[in-house]
């Protein structure tokens, strides 16, 4: 498989010496979806946080509906016929119903109540695990309650620049008939493509960053944001079908990334395990990470037109420079 780019040049008269000046702008395209995405030359659009978030953390507390004591009252129960307990704990995690649905079936799962202030470097291998844990028993609940709602995604807005409007990190789980866009573009990919584009980052190394068991981890080549990585595990394609064993491998591999990020200064991101209904064939369960603007007052969105309505990703961290920066976490 070729990866395809074309390099395009933007010319113009500088305002300081009036000479010409270039600029290199590369045009890529998603191996997987087809979707196209601009790498642009490094120009700052991604500052590392300098924000307090502890100050910010204090100041949202009092009223925070996840926190310990308030949850129990705040926050709404699953119904019988999915959870007789109302609630799914695993650890520390407590996932329940999203007041706001998205979805038939949309849950929260808090990485525990009494971490209100969790910055990104801090979320630990465990707390992923039982979060991780607490979604994928929600997915088979539903299933088993309602076998059409065949579509299960798992998903993440950590901190306010990226969705989320509770500052109290959580996850967030879809479980429904209807698949999103994206579900359904990565489910109508032949099968083959997939290990094509694997071995064609696997032997370009570029992106490649590991395996960490059955999981492959690279960065993405067209990204749709910034720092964007994607996973894949050959051999499941629903969250639902995650094994212990697979959502610590799992858990182990974005607390890697997640340290990464927080190295960078990178302290909002996104997060989407995409599911397709169990037993869709060849269809490897896969999800994309990625990097959101940090918080601050008057802060620059990386979410422009390009990606909102063009759909269109432009990035100026180049993902191999990503790679070099991540690359080291992967391979021990
Ligand atoms: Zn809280």
């Amino acid at each position: 498989m070729e990866l395809r780019r074309e390099r395009l040049t933007a010319e113009m008269i500088d305002p300081g010496t009036g000479e010409p000046v270039r600029t290199r702008i590369e045009v890529r395209l998603d191996p997987l979806t087809g979707h196209s995405s601009r790498i642009l030359p490094e120009r700052g659009l991604m500052p590392p946080s300098d924000f307090d978030l502890e100050a910010y953390a204090q100041q949202t507390q009092p009223s925070c509906p996840f926190c310990p004591d308030r949850l129990d009252r705040l926050t709404p129960r699953l119904t019988s016929r999915i959870h007789p307990g109302g609630r799914i704990t695993r650890g520390a995690a407590v996932l329940f119903p999203n007041l706001h649905a998205y979805s038939s079936h949309s849950s929260v799962s808090v990485y525990s109540p009494r971490l209100h202030y969790l910055p990104v470097g801090d979320i630990t291998q465990g707390l992923l695990a039982d979060n991780l844990a607490t979604q994928v028993a929600f997915a088979q609940a539903v299933m088993a309650a309602e076998p059409q709602s065949a579509w299960a995604s798992i998903n993440a807005n950590h901190m306010l620049p990226s969705g989320s409007s509770l500052f109290h990190p959580h996850t967030q789980g879809i479980v429904d008939s209807q698949p999103t866009t994206m579900q359904r573009l990565l489910a109508g990919v032949p099968p083959q493509r997939f290990d094509e584009y694997l071995a064609a980052e696997r032997r370009s190394g570029e992106r490649y960053l590991g395996t960490t068991g059955r999981i492959q981890w690279l960065v993405s080549f067209a990204p749709i944001a910034p720092a964007e990585l994607r996973a894949f595990a050959a051999g499941l394609c629903s969250p639902a079908e995650l094994d212990d064993d697979l959502v610590g491998e799992l858990a182990h591999g974005l607390a890697l990334a997640l340290g990464g990020y927080a190295e960078m200064g990178f302290q909002s991101f996104n997060c989407a395990i995409y599911g397709a209904p169990p037993g869709t064939e060849g269809y490897p369960l896969n999800l994309r990470l990625a990097c959101r603007s940090n918080l601050k007052p008057l802060y620059r969105s990386d979410s422009t037109f390009l990606e909102r309505l063009h759909w269109e990703g432009a990035v100026d961290c180049a993902p191999e420079t990503v790679a070099e920066r991540l690359g080291g976490r992967f391979r021990g």
